[in-house]
């Protein structure tokens, strides 16, 4: 994979789990990155920390004019911060769709909104979505979460098409269960948190959970000129969950 050194990065949510193991890759690679988060107080260096809350537009706008001032311009966007909701159809409240979409589509919608001025002006300007295999995957108990991702997916194919001959690229990465803080907070919540994560491995044809920083690299992948063709896409990283069919073990 080609260095990233000279280029500029922006990662929402980057204070954590997919965020942060990709702000330290593109960081590795080269690329100088600010991270927008709603806590940034533990970011490492050198990774320039900015509070940042994706569903408050003046703060978007101030962390992403921050960003591009101190870093120079900008490249690459990572819209990654998102959270999550469990239940049926009947079971979440008007309130939480509410702020689930807020901060899970419209939170992508201001930040890029902020961030296109300054990525037209790049010769390398890649935005890069985190979805979800929620997106392509009906999973029970996630029906506010899918339809977020669902939105999300969608979402980045319009933005392909809409900014395309500008020369900005749009992608999505959908990732199977991921072992981040996130999930370790569910399976912490669960009344019998081994079962769980033995549930959620077994829902994967790998066995195992996706890791952060595999997810992280094919988000460097799709935010890199070594991507310089690919716009439109959305990229698993699950595990082969979303388009194998096995049969059960016993039997192949
Ligand atoms: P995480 O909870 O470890 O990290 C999410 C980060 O986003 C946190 O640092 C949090 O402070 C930040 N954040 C939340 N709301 C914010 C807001 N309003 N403004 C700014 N920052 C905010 O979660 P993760 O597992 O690393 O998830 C990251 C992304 O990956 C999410 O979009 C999630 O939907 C997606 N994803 C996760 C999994 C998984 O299994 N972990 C699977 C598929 C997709």
């Amino acid at each position: 994979m080609s260095g990233l050194s000279g280029l500029r990065a922006v990662v929402t949510g980057g204070a954590s789990g997919i965020g942060l193991a990709t702000a330290r890759k593109l960081a590795g690679r080269g690329a100088s990155v600010a991270v927008l988060d709603l806590d940034p107080s533990g970011v490492p260096r050198p990774l320039l920390a900015l509070e940042a809350d994706v569903s408050d537009d003046p703060s978007v706008r101030a962390a992403v004019d921050e960003a591009a001032e101190r870093l120079g311009g900008l490249d690459i966007l990572v819209n990654n911060a998102g959270i999550g909701a469990q239940g049926t159809v009947e079971d979440n409240p008007d309130e939480q769709w509410h702020r689930v979409l807020d901060v899970n589509v419209l939170g992508m919608v201001r930040t890029t909104r902020a961030a296109l001025p300054y990525l037209r002006r790049s010769s390398h300007a890649a935005v890069v979505n985190t979805c979800s295999i929620a997106a392509t995957a009906g999973l029970p108990q996630r029906a506010l979460y899918s339809a977020s991702k669902g939105a999300v997916l969608s979402l980045t194919l319009a933005m392909a098409a809409d900014h395309v001959r500008e020369g900005v690229r749009v992608n999505c990465v959908n990732p199977g269960t991921a072992d981040t803080p996130w999930v370790a907070r569910l399976l912490d919540a669960a009344n019998d948190p081994e079962a769980e994560r033995a549930a959620l491995n077994a829902r994967q044809p790998m066995g195992r959970l996706v890791s952060a920083a595999e997810v992280a690299a094919a988000i460097v992948y799709l935010a890199s000129p070594a991507a310089a063709s690919v716009t439109g896409t959305a990229l698993a990283v699950d595990g082969g969950m979303q388009g194998l069919r096995l049969r059960p073990a016993a039997h192949s």
